[in-house]
């Protein structure tokens, strides 16, 4: 088990649309639990595949009691609205109010490849969200608006030029 070196904004990684994950196996597993560990490292919630730069439609998360892995995740379901703050470890954590579904209804396949559904509302169907998006090569800040958007990366150089 190994914590991996984080993406960041904006590398291309994450602008890609992954690629399904189609083995179950041993590596598999290996890689899904560095990816716990740099999770847990960087006190996220949530971590996709390709923020440690790889092209694959995979995430794992623990977020209120709701811990999974989610191997070529979509979203079937949404209903409602909420309002919070949302942040990204690619983009430095700088929180930014992105208004989403309440509920989320996520499928994906386990580590041994077995579909399952899980249904979350609030913050943990907020990470579906967030990580299914990473998958598809999205990031929070693009629903955001241009100007919005812009104040969160502005903020998120600044914060590496201080590194
Ligand atoms: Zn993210």
């Amino acid at each position: 088990m190994a914590v991996r070196k984080i993406t960041e904004y904006p590398e291309n990684v994450l602008a890609e649309v992954g690629k399904p994950v189609t083995t179950f196996d041993k590596a598999l597993e290996e890689l899904c639990a560095d990816m716990f560990d740099t999770m847990y490292d960087a006190e996220g919630v949530g971590l996709a595949a390709p923020q440690i730069g790889l092209n694959l439609r995979l995430f794992v998360m623990d977020c209120e009691g709701i811990k999974l892995v989610a191997a070529n995740p979509e979203i079937v379901h949404t209903e409602g609205e909420q309002s919070s703050q949302e942040g990204c470890l690619s983009v430095g954590k700088i929180p930014a109010v992105l208004t989403r579904p309440m509920k989320a209804r996520l499928k994906a396949q386990d580590l041994k490849g077995e579909w399952f559904e899980r249904e979350a509302e609030g913050y943990p169907a907020r990470a579906f969200m967030h990580e299914t998006d990473h998958c598809d090569g999205k990031l929070f800040i693009d629903h955001l608006p241009k100007m919005r958007r812009d104040m969160v990366i502005k903020k998120f150089k600044k914060e590496q030029n201080w590194k």
